[in-house]
């Protein structure tokens, strides 16, 4: 069996090819030219499709809030133009006549951590990742929780400041205005105009920079007062943290110690973990979607 896992983001197309097992065969990237617009960037994703000759199933991981039921576009803002009401399993389906499955990128990476991360498929953990916003994702009795609407988990629109900062969304005081990497870029580059991605940020950090000290460890304290909150709702297990900058260990590290502090005592067994997947969770999860299927089909 084919599973052709596809990851759609405003930068890149990201693939791979597994079989019924999750063996991964190929890992392949392109330039998505999502400026071009969605139309275009689907006609893109067919073509690379049928370069792959014959498949017998795609997941789709992508981003934009997803319809996972009809597997439509609900929303996506302007990093790809007219993207908004694609219908991504009905355009899929009807050309290559396989059954295709859509999901949003953040709740495909969870997805992806639980079959093939370091979750050893815990059946509850919540996931979050930190970059322009923060994503997050419900993992729960061992299946994505999605909501009423399919888009549950919009951790990032937690209220972590009553009337504070504007967010994207237009509202004020959002978490992500204060704990997402933006956030923290933001303030760095107060300090130093070179201070623009998360990577040189932390460079700078253990090159003893010390007026990024005191920046850092009030981002650790913002990005642990939304943990705390969710810790407190969802007595979770485990909570797993992605993205870019937090593939820095000491960085999980010092969230799960600020965390410590801040939750109740009882809470205390929860975990927090680093997402072990890196750029290809969108792709696995895309893949896992399917293999998802295949076991609740073979519990049946
Ligand atoms: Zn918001």
């Amino acid at each position: 069996m084919k599973l052709l896992g596809i990851d759609i983001g405003g930068t890149a197309i990201k693939v791979g090819l597994a079989n019924e097992h999750g063996e991964i065969s190929l890992f392949k990237e392109y330039a998505s030219e999502s400026k071009k617009g969605g139309e275009y960037m689907i006609q893109k994703v067919m073509r690379i499709i049928t370069e792959m000759n014959t498949v017998d199933a795609i997941g789709i991981s992508t981003a934009g809030q997803v319809n996972h039921q009809d597997g439509s576009i609900l929303y996506a803002n302007d990093n790809i133009p007219g993207y908004t009401g694609m219908p991504l399993k009905e355009l899929l389906e009807d050309r290559f006549g396989v059954p295709v499955m859509v999901e949003n990128d953040v709740n495909a990476a969870a997805m992806g951590e639980y079959y093939f991360g370091n979750t050893h498929r815990r059946d509850d953990f919540l996931f979050l990742t930190y970059g322009t916003g923060i994503g997050g994702a419900l993992f729960l009795n061992g299946r994505l929780y999605h909501g009423n609407d399919g888009i549950a988990g919009e951790f990032g629109h937690l209220i972590t400041h009553p009337s504070g900062a504007l967010c994207n969304c237009g509202r004020y005081g959002c978490y992500e205005a204060y704990a997402s990497t933006t956030a923290l870029i933001n303030k760095a580059k107060l300090v130093d105009k070179s201070y623009d991605n998360g990577r040189i940020i932390f460079e700078g950090y253990q090159q003893g920079d010390v007026s990024l000290q005191q920046l850092i460890v009030d981002w650790i304290y913002e990005v642990a007062l939304g943990l705390t909150s969710l810790i407190h709702i969802f007595n979770p297990p485990s909570i797993i943290i992605g993205g870019g900058i937090m593939e820095q260990d000491v960085l999980v590290k010092q969230v799960s110690f600020q965390v410590k502090q801040m939750i109740m005592d009882s809470f205390s067994n929860v975990q927090i973990q680093k997402a072990s997947l890196g750029n290809k969770a969108g792709v696995l999860g895309a893949i896992a979607l399917h293999l998802a299927r295949e076991v609740r089909r073979s519990m049946l």
